[in-house]
């Protein structure tokens, strides 16, 4: 089974759900998207215009630029730092919101039905994507799959499951968190680079230098991670967010994903089943994410004795492209204090 951030909403949202705590290998979960009041908002300003919904037959923003939709924030970023200020990027998911289980609103079909092109994460994750772009009866709208030719993780093992009250949500496509691997970004970035060449092929050279550069601070960012973490190999962590597997596999780190929290606290079973697989595992950190303040995650990180840090999946964030770098280096300082 697959899991993502879905059950711990679930768990947020409902009483009397007994925990699943699956522990993954090679796989990890934490927190998807937690309201964060600081978010920008920069990208969702024109969604409420209203020449948005009379200019349908006309890709091009009033600007007279070309008109780009990227879903939510790490694509987002990806495409504003390709565009530059050649084309309008504007965000349909905005920060703050839950990505994974997103419902579109009237203002997305209308910025879809005016845009030329729509940028995706793909493998599976904006299930929002399928009615709404329909809805948007779009026929000059170019779509580019920022996940093209990534190969997805599927499995991850072994799996303990502690609880038998399963609710876990399998991801068709695979894991979609392929941004969160710097190389797998730079693939992402590729592909959109490519992408907005073809729809806009007027802008190209701009596209290229804008695409070079962002590459090289994610190869630089690579390096980075690479030189940090080989000190500390198969370090072991535990997350609440199925979000971090392709970052993993990448600078050999381990992961241990609790599936579900409940929303009250953990049985004695369910605690004492967490600390021997924290033993059989030799975890050593438990991550929540930014924003997130789950006192269940308080008290079992006391119980485990392990320190509680953040790890953030980007799901939410600024809209600066530099937010990717930002909130990546402060990953990898959160990893390495917590593998020595
Ligand atoms: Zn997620």
């Amino acid at each position: 089974m697959i899991v993502n951030c879905r059950e711990i909403r679930t768990g947020r949202q409902r009483s009397g759900i007994l925990p699943i705590i699956a522990l993954l290998m090679l796989s990890m979960a934490t927190g998807c998207s937690q309201s964060n009041p600081n978010q920008g908002t920069q990208g969702t300003t024109s969604e409420q215009s209203p020449q948005a919904q009379e200019a349908a037959s006309t890709p091009q923003a009033q600007s007279g630029k070309t008109k780009v939709v990227a879903t939510f924030l790490p694509i987002y970023l990806f495409t504003k730092a390709v565009a530059g200020d050649v084309a309008d990027v504007e965000i349909l998911v905005p920060p703050g919101t839950e990505v994974h289980e997103y419902q579109a609103t009237p203002g997305n079909v209308k910025v879809i039905a005016t845009a030329k092109v729509l940028v995706k994460n793909g493998l599976g994750l904006e299930e929002f994507l399928e009615g709404t772009v329909k809805n948007a009866q779009n026929p000059k709208l170019t779509e580019i799959d920022a996940s093209k030719g990534i190969k997805p993780l599927n499995e991850i093992s072994p799996i303990v499951k502690m609880t038998t009250d399963e609710k876990g949500h399998e991801h068709s496509q695979g894991n979609p968190h392929v941004w969160l691997d710097p190389v797998l970004a730079k693939q992402q970035v590729t592909n959109i680079r490519d992408g907005l060449i073809a729809a806009d092929p007027a802008n190209k050279a701009t596209y290229e230098a804008n695409a070079t550069a962002y590459i090289k601070e994610l190869e630089s960012l690579n390096s980075e991670f690479q030189q940090t973490l080989q000190k500390n190999p198969s370090c072991t962590f535990i997350t609440f967010h199925d979000a971090f597997p392709y970052l993993a596999k990448r600078y050999n780190l381990k992961q241990v994903a609790v599936v579900q929290i409940p929303e009250d606290q953990l049985s004695p079973t369910d605690v004492q089943n967490a600390v021997s697989a924290v033993k059989k595992y030799k975890v050593k950190a438990l991550f929540s994410e930014p924003g997130v303040d789950n006192k269940l995650l308080t008290s079992l990180s006391k119980d485990l004795k392990i320190t509680l840090r953040t790890l953030d999946s980007l799901e939410t964030g600024e809209t600066d492209p530099q937010h990717y770098f930002k909130a990546m280096k402060a990953n990898l300082q959160t990893l390495e204090t917590s593998c020595k």
